[in-house]
């Protein structure tokens, strides 16, 4: 086999494994094999930028940065839906298409993914545009994020028409959405609220290499296009699952309308176990030539019909408001219900977010309250059944102290949340700190979890994360559970965190809005913890992506003398405080002071590698041509519109052979 051959083979492979993971759940191979793999071909196609291709599964990672969403028309219409809510709602439905067209009318019943509708565009096999919605005659090109989903086929199989649109949805399932916001809380953010509106934000991202990390999946529904080789809606389903697509298998064929009844009430109380939201089903009449003889009303097609599932809502006694105060002293009101089924589980408790969301419901202990589960994972409360209410309860007084503390609660102006902000004296701060700065993204201490840690400090041995280091075994075995061997094995494995790197101690400090992409960013820049605590908030804002929310964050936390005076202990402790020389060995100072703006696609370097090298060597990565701009790197296909930008500003644009000869590549 020569290179090329070496290469097509490597990407088909790779393809059918990626459309046996992700699109049938069903891998053949490790993901240890996959990865050997996908490295041998990023290795191949490095060595030989001849051979690129656009739609390589080494492209999934992302990498584009997309400043302004384009936008573009569509060629065919992206329609709405008529909504029903009952079975008489589909009766008339039935009885006004009846009259409209000949013969016996037959229907595919399909789930009503709940997430943001796309239309992807094939052209000879390649996915070659994705445009979502909009106001469904134009909508922006997301094409680049959209290839990072790898339930997206980049290449087609099988018989597929050379040119066609296929519709459908692009969600978010539970189980990522979950481990996201777990993510999300680790890093001291606001957990996102429900899958669909994370999903639809998603595709807006402006760095699609953030995208490619996001667990969405695209599942497909329609198909458009000018003499498809098509005669049902159905046969369109299957053949769209041959050529490689995410179809649902869920979608039945229904003889009558009574069958498509007992379609949607096995699912209105199954829906909850498949791993995506659904809010409904959608009718379609399965005939595509009926379809045509029905046509469309202004807004939507005749031939379909959604049926909405009623959220589902239970009443039950609201028991209590408690408070729960998490790492970073967010204060959040829970109730505590009688416990009650609520889609297919035991709801005992549901969120009441914030003091604002109390007062607008007028929500009481001892209420009778309606709880939803909608879109939320968690039930949220919707109302008061104030019909049922005691005439003698009072109204919710929103707590003022701290429930663990006892200090008084602050608010600042603009936020929703009240905080503790005894940062250094209250319990369960302390203790998250201390928890998020050993996990696994962060010092990773084996042997040590957070409930020995709870146990540590209410006994009284440590205090904050630099207390960890001054631990002895003695100390640790007399308390509960803990035996010489499993103290040691704590005591080896803080020891040990000693080599963890920077950018990860960094991200375990646990400063507000510093997740392990923003750790690794300031890293990055300032190299040591010392520049970093003499960064100005204006200093701050001109590394990659840090905005002003983040900055004051960064410059609030130094400005603490107890933060300070633990950095100084952790690194009198030996803990790594700034890159090793390995790291700093390969980062140069030549392009100080230059700004670089990278645009297109690069043959010898990905694009992360090329802004790492800028990076490495001093530069500053901006992502818009301005007049600060010194030097466009160009690649393939770099947009007109910045070209023109820069020619204008006098910007000099360089390929990447001559940005690597730069840095002595
Ligand atoms: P609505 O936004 O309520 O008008 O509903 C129409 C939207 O439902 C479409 O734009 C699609 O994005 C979405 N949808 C979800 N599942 C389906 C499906 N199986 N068939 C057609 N549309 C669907
Ligand atoms: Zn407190």
């Amino acid at each position: 086999m020569n290179i090329e051959q070496q290469i097509t083979s490597l990407r088909n492979e790779l393809r059918e494994h990626n459309y046996n993971y992700y699109v049938l759940d069903n891998p053949t191979i490790s993901d240890f094999e996959f990865d050997q793999k996908l490295k041998q071909l990023q290795d191949l196609e490095k060595a030989h930028p001849e051979f690129h291709d656009p739609n390589s599964p080494t492209l999934r990672v992302g990498g584009e940065i997309t400043k302004n969403f384009k936008t573009i028309p569509h060629t065919f219409r992206m329609y709405s839906l008529d909504n029903s809510y009952s079975k008489e709602d589909l009766e008339d439905w039935e009885k006004r298409i009846a009259k409209m067209v000949d013969g016996n009318v037959e229907f595919t019943c399909e789930l009503k993914y709940d997430g943001a509708s796309i239309s992807l565009t094939y052209e000879n096999g390649k996915l070659v545009k994705a445009v979502t919605r909009g106001d469904g005659f134009q909508g922006d090109d997301v094409t680049a994020n959209v290839k990072t989903i790898r339930s997206v086929p980049l290449q087609l199989k099988g018989d597929y028409p050379s040119l066609f649109e296929i519709r459908g949805e692009i969600v978010l399932p539970f189980e990522g959405f979950t481990k996201m916001n777990a993510e999300r809380v680790e890093a001291g953010e606001e957990p996102y609220r429900n899958p669909r509106n994370t999903a639809s934000g998603s595709l807006k991202l402006q760095d699609s290499a953030e995208v490619a990390k996001r667990p969405l999946e695209c599942l497909l529904y329609s198909l458009v296009g000018e003499r498809l080789p098509i005669k049902t809606q159905f046969e369109s389903l299957e053949k769209a699952r041959l050529w490689g697509f995410k179809v649902p298998n869920e979608a039945k064929l229904a003889k009558s309308l009574d069958e498509v009844l007992t379609f949607i009430n096995y699912w209105d109380i199954h829906r909850h176990e498949l791993p995506y939201e659904t809010d409904g089903v959608v009718v379609k009449v399965n005939n595509l030539q009926q379809q045509e003889e029905l046509g469309y009303t202004a807004k939507s097609p005749r031939w379909a019909m959604a049926y909405k599932f009623k959220a589902e809502q239970v009443s039950t006694v609201l028991n209590q408001i408690t408070y729960q105060v998490g790492r970073t002293g967010a204060i959040t009101p829970v109730a505590n219900l009688e416990a009650v089924e609520l889609a297919g589980t035991i709801v005992k408790r549901a969120s009441l977010h914030n003091a604002d969301q109390i007062e607008k419901l007028d929500v009481r202990e001892g209420d009778t309250v309606f709880v939803e589960k909608g879109g939320e994972i968690i039930p949220k409360i919707i109302g008061v059944d104030f019909t049922k209410r005691d005439p003698n309860s009072q109204s919710t007084q929103y707590i003022i102290e701290c429930p663990e503390c006892s200090t008084p609660l602050v608010r600042t102006e603009g936020e929703a949340q009240h905080y503790c902000p005894n940062t250094e004296g209250c319990p369960p701060q302390i203790i998250g700190r201390i928890q998020h700065f050993i996990s696994r993204k962060a010092m990773d201490i084996e042997g040590l979890g957070g409930e020995t840690v709870a146990l540590l400090v209410n006994n009284g041995l440590i205090n904050n994360y630099a207390d960890l280091y001054l631990l002895k075994a003695e100390q640790i075995i007399p308390l509960e559970r803990m035996a010489q061997k499993s103290a040691e094995n704590i005591v080896n494995g803080i020891e040990a965190s000693k080599q963890i790197p920077f950018e990860r101690v960094l991200f375990g400090l646990g400063i507000r809005y510093v997740g392990e992409t923003v750790a690794k960013k300031l890293t990055k820049h300032y190299k040591t913890i010392d520049a970093l605590i003499n960064a100005s908030e204006a200093d701050l804002v001109t590394v990659d992506e840090i905005g002003e929310r983040i900055a004051q964050s960064v410059v609030s936390f130094f400005a603490s003398e107890e933060n300070l005076t633990t950095i100084e202990r952790l690194k009198s402790y030996g803990v790594q405080l700034e890159i090793s020389a390995d790291e700093l060995a390969n980062q140069t100072d030549t392009l100080s002071g230059q700004i670089f703006v990278v645009s297109g696609v690069f043959t010898k370097v990905s694009r992360n590698e090329l802004k790492k090298l800028i990076e490495d060597n001093g530069g500053k990565v901006s992502s818009a041509i301005s007049s600060k701009t010194n030097f466009v790197v160009a690649g393939d296909n770099m947009g007109p519109s910045k070209r023109t930008k820069a020619e204008n500003l006098g910007v000099a644009i360089i390929s990447e052979d001559e940005f690597l000869e730069m840095i002595n590549f």
